[in-house]
């Protein structure tokens, strides 16, 4: 990523939308909306000064809404390039109340409310669509109730929830625990608040709250009216006190994961869905279940999925690797549904296809191994250029070429074709850049030739 951003042929255009591609092979004009960042790219530093003040708290769509962020923000940390955005929706200040808490801050001077989108138009020789997929819903399969159960979560979440840079610092920490922690600290605060409140009335009347109620309720200060307010902040106290303690007691019992199911296929193979196989969920829940193994050298995993499809140089070998040293069990079996059992565990019922039997196990979390389902934009950026869709919404290609799309001139790579792993995406990519750089050195030098006649 750092290459490309420092390589003198490559100019990056982040945080930008094709518009048009009018021409062709060899003469395209493509239209891009370089859309307002509010931030100068060329100022900002990456310091982050600005986001520590901004008093704007949104949900974190890169962490998959299980953290927050700011309204001014970086994407994630080793973005390209490194400069930081405002987030228009969100801003108080662009939706005209007073703020602006971020360009006083920012001594490099890079804020600019008044900054606008900007339009711009390219000359190239040959287009390459890399949009890439979008992970399957799950909650379209009500029988596994992914919105109703906090503790089932999807693989790109557990992926966020397992790294060091995600919400939780890389612990496995339960979303149902956090919602409660959530709900602690929120009491927590009016408990404070009103703990404050108190201690003015002790101050000023020189005793405890405590003694004082005792009093109050034997009827020793007769209908003294700020008496009577100290005695009625006490009994609101009281009872948010208790609430507090009681969930400081049973928060202190939480601890990580450690007990996870994977269910794989998840709207993939499924004819409901998408019946083709996605290629890279078998692998990535070992991978997941081999990291949160080595978090935690207690946890165990069970991976339950019709078979495992380790295909690749080694991926075998991985997949036995994960079973022999990282606790991880391979159920031969289709979950049927996930419901929830005490303490928000999941539980999960399947059919044991080697015993034949139908049995049900519960766990901390389970992981949902979601399909490869095409990117959501992929209908109207293929509008843009004219090239064909397959049946499933990916790009079409023929298998003799298939990184040529039904355009000549425009190519594709990645998992914007078909679902495919990173290795996968990385070779048909320079296959893409080769037909591309063909395409285009035949039209330069083309074009030079004329020149010089
Ligand atoms: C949970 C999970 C874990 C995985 N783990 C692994 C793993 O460990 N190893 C592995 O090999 N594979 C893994 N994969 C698969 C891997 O994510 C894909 O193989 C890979 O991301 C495909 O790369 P891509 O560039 O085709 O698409 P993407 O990574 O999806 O990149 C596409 C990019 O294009 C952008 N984009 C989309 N539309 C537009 C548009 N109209 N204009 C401009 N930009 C656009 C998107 O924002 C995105 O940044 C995992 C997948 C999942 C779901
Ligand atoms: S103007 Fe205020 S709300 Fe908007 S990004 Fe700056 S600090 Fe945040
Ligand atoms: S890779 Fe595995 S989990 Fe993913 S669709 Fe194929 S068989 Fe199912």
């Amino acid at each position: 990523m750092l290459d490309v951003g420092r390589h003198p042929n490559i100019k990056l255009l982040a945080y930008s939308e094709v518009e048009k591609v009018e021409g062709e092979e060899g003469a395209f004009k493509v239209t891009i909306r370089r859309k307002a960042r509010y931030v100068d790219e060329d100022k900002c530093t990456g310091c982050g000064a600005c986001k520590e003040k901004c008093p704007t708290v949104v949900p974190d769509a890169f962490n998959e809404g299980l953290g927050t962020r700011k309204a001014i923000y970086s994407l994630f940390a080793q973005g390209i390039p490194s400069t930081h955005t405002i987030d228009p929706a969100h801003c108080r200040q662009l939706n005209g109340k007073k703020c602006g808490i971020c360009a006083k801050t920012c001594q490099a001077k890079a804020v600019n409310f008044d900054q606008k989108d900007r339009v711009v138009e390219i000359d190239v020789a040959s287009i390459i669509i890399a949009a890439g997929y979008d992970v399957f819903d799950p909650s379209r399969i009500s029988e596994y109730h992914y919105r109703d159960l906090p503790n089932v979560v999807t693989a790109i979440e557990f992926e966020r929830l397992l790294s060091a840079s995600g919400p939780t610092g890389g612990h496995l920490d339960r979303p149902s625990d956090r919602a409660f922690e959530a709900e602690l600290a929120e009491l927590g605060k009016k408990v404070e608040k009103a703990q404050k409140a108190l201690e003015k009335y002790e101050e000023k009347y020189g005793a405890s709250s405590s003694d004082f109620i005792m009093k109050y309720r034997s009827g020793d200060y007769g209908d003294d009216a700020d008496k009577a307010k100290w005695a009625e902040k006490f009994e609101e106290f009281l009872p948010m006190h208790e609430s507090l303690e009681a969930m400081k007691d049973k928060a202190s019992g939480f601890s990580v994961a450690k007990r996870l199911a994977f269910v794989q296929c998840v709207g993939s193979r499924d004819f409901r869905f998408y019946p083709f196989c996605s290629g890279y969920c078998c692998m990535h829940s070992i991978k997941e279940a081999i990291i949160a193994h080595e978090h935690g050298p207690e946890t165990t995993s069970t991976i339950f999925g019709m078979d495992i499809r380790a295909v690749g140089k080694g991926f075998e070998e991985y997949k036995i690797r994960g079973g022999n040293h990282s606790n991880i069990t391979y159920v031969r079996g289709r979950v049927a549904e996930i419901t929830e059992g005490q303490n928000h565990n999941p539980v999960i019922t399947y059919e044991d296809t080697r015993e034949r039997k139908v049995k049900s196990q519960e766990f901390d979390m389970v992981i949902l191994a979601t399909a490869c389902a095409p990117t959501k934009g992929i209908i109207e950026l293929s509008g843009k250029l004219g090239v064909e869709l397959d049946k499933y919404n990916f790009i079409k290609t023929s298998p003799i070429s298939p990184v040529d799309t039904s355009v000549p001139g425009v190519f594709v790579c990645g998992c914007a074709q078909a679902p495919m792993d990173v290795p996968e995406s990385v070779a048909q990519a320079s296959s893409a850049a080769a037909r591309a750089a063909e395409i285009a050195f035949h039209y330069y030098s083309e074009k030079e030739k004329a020149v010089a006649c």
